[in-house]
């Protein structure tokens, strides 16, 4: 299982980071030792002092699929659920600054947490709805976010995804993180909603 990961999908976001808004997709992988499941603990890495949270809306793969084009994309997905995309913000930044490539700071092990995924397979035009998420940090909201705000929305990502990697049964899709996010500290408490219902609880150890 693979993780794929879209960056700088919302303008308010870009804009908060001072990033260019792109022209493609941003798009970059997280191997599986990343993924942490709901339930297991956030322990602080070591590497770095200033880890981000970064709240997103994500997507199962539910069959093998290359070069699929978006009108048909809805069929490769079963399931939905809202991930972290923990970043080692500094190490990120030093590693941005160089031009080099920054999976120590975005595919470190345990930076993909996943909700419980739930099942859409029996909800028509699931694509078409706005769904909205958000996370509390020691309960107060930092971020809140809707799919209407994505630059490009689910079924455009798959297309363009699916050009460049096969997309395979089990894979994630995480869409990019709307604006609000900021650092975490051990004993940070973090929840999330999506769709308005409570779907994960998550310390910081
Ligand atoms: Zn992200």
């Amino acid at each position: 299982m693979k993780i794929i990961c879209v960056g700088r999908n919302y303008v308010d976001h870009i804009n908060e980071l001072l990033n260019e808004k792109p022209t493609s997709p941003v798009v970059f992988i997280k191997p599986d030792s990343a993924y942490l499941e709901n339930g297991k603990d956030f322990y602080y890495p070591k590497f770095s002092n200033d880890v981000h949270y970064e709240v997103e809306l994500v997507f199962r793969v539910s069959k093998i699929g290359k070069n699929i084009e978006a009108q048909f994309a809805h069929k490769y997905i079963d399931a939905i659920g809202l991930g972290i995309d923990f970043t080692a913000r500094d190490l990120q930044a030093k590693l941005k600054e160089k031009g080099l490539p920054w999976e120590k700071a975005k595919a470190f092990d345990s930076s993909a947490f996943v909700s419980p995924m739930q099942s859409i397979e029996n909800v028509e035009n699931f694509f078409q709805q706005n769904i909205s998420f958000s996370l509390k940090k020691n309960g107060d909201i930092v971020q809140e976010g809707q799919s209407n705000l994505m630059i490009w929305k689910i079924a455009d990502l798959i297309e363009d995804i699916s050009k460049f990697f096969t997309l395979k049964t089990g894979d994630l899709i995480f869409t990019g993180t709307p604006e609000g996010v900021g650092p975490i500290n051990i004993g940070d408490q973090l929840e999330g909603c999506l769709m308005d219902k409570k779907v994960f609880e998550l310390v910081i150890k």
